[in-house]
């Protein structure tokens, strides 16, 4: 997979250390997505990309935003996006939180225990809210479980609690995992919102929605071997669609679809203009040999998920020649800054030079918003939005 004609511009163009976003391809992931799933309502999670010209491009195409703090509220709202279409995704809140997020207009809590609901009840009255359903993350590289969601009976308990309270059940949600490899997390996940439903529906509560989360994946990151992920996004796109038609008919009113991707929008149209510092040759006291090839970005400057993923790197000054194997290791004094290592080393060349550029692919998600402050005084990436060759700034 190579970037595209105007990632490889930018990063050509780029004479220093930059993450450059590809806005007119998270524009078209968006209106992909919105084509295999007509009528989902996207609400893209802005924790994956938080950056200021992202979301005013998909806020500009109709999408709204998964929110988790008021701090990300408030950075929603900036890009002029309706308060109704930005909802408060993270159960995990405080009053002065919920109080906030009612103060700039937002109208749709997610949660899972009866003690937020109260606590959204209180400080939000008449909120919608979702309750969020507990998964197992199988399948997924983050899996997401045990901190979020809950059984399905605490469910019904949570959404007759919020009736009671003056709330509105409007929905039911999940997330299977983040980079959630299989379609059946997807089917496990409508077979608990059916059983749900049906509950409900004995109770005469009707949401009007349900919520499938993020997780859908990214189609470009290496495993942690150097092979391609190969997510199959066609099946589980089915798996969706076939299963919000068969929700549907579970209620007795309309059942909208909400889907939060995060990674899925914008990870393969976001990539990193970095450089080597050095590639060097250890003899270790064990008598073996080590090669490792240190770049300038790592864990703490953009490249936080290695633990799970690896990224395709290219090096324009060297198309060609001879690759050798090398551990793939990032600027800091940290060990864990570093990918590629034992039995599953990554190809570079060998003749990579300090200050040779290298171009890390799919690097678009979960990069600017983990990087520190300047872990051993490597600073945060610059961000470049492009449009293409002309539209750069
Ligand atoms: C992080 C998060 C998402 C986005 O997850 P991706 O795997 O990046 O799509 C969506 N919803 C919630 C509630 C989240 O916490």
């Amino acid at each position: 997979m190579k970037p595209g004609p105007r990632l490889t511009a930018a990063l050509a163009d780029a004479a220093a250390d930059r993450i450059v976003y590809d806005l007119v391809g998270i524009e078209g992931q968006l209106d992909r997505l919105r084509a295999e799933l007509p009528g989902v309502q996207v609400r893209f999670a802005l924790k994956a990309c938080p950056v200021d010209e992202v979301l005013r491009c998909l806020a500009d195409r109709g999408a709204g935003f998964d929110a988790a703090s008021p701090a990300e509220i408030r950075q929603a709202l900036r890009t002029s996006v309706p308060a109704g279409r930005v909802h408060y995704g993270n159960t995990v809140k405080s009053d002065a939180d919920i109080a906030e997020a009612h103060r700039l207009g937002v109208r749709t809590f997610a949660t899972d225990s009866v003690q937020d609901v109260l606590a959204i009840a209180e400080h939000a009255p008449g909120a919608r809210v979702f309750c969020r359903l507990a998964t197992s993350g199988d399948g997924a590289l983050w899996g997401l479980n045990r901190k979020f969601g809950c059984s399905a009976e605490d469910a019904v308990r949570i959404l007759t609690t919020a009736r009671a309270s003056g709330l509105t059940p409007a929905g039911l949600s999940v997330h299977v995992g983040s980079q959630q490899m299989t379609g059946e997390a997807w089917q496990r996940a409508v077979d608990l919102l059916a059983e749900v439903l049906v509950t409900l529906d004995g109770l005469g509560i009707a949401p009007d929605h349900v919520n499938l989360g993020g997780g859908l994946p990214a189609l470009g990151y290496l495993d942690r071997h150097g092979d391609p992920l190969d997510p199959p996004l066609d099946k589980i796109l089915t798996v969706i669609r076939e299963g919000m038609e068969r929700l549907s008919g579970l209620t007795a009113g309309p059942l909208g679809l909400v889907m939060e991707p995060g990674r899925h929008l914008v990870a393969d149209h976001g990539a990193i203009r970095a450089h080597v510092y050095r590639l060097t040759g250890r003899t270790l006291p064990d008598g073996g040999h080590a090669r490792w090839l240190y770049l300038s970005v790592g864990r703490f400057n953009g490249l936080y998920e290695m633990d799970q993923v690896s990224h395709r790197l290219l090096f324009p000054t060297h198309p060609d020649g001879e690759r050798v194997p090398a551990v793939v290791a990032g600027p800091t004094c940290d060990s864990d800054d570093a990918y590629g290592g034992g039995r599953h080393p990554a190809r570079v060349p060998r003749a990579a030079a300090s200050g040779d550029p290298v171009w890390i692919l799919s690097a678009g998600a979960y990069a600017t918003s983990y990087t520190t402050r300047g872990f051993n005084g490597i600073r945060p990436l610059p961000c470049v939005c492009t449009r293409g060759p002309e539209g750069q700034h």
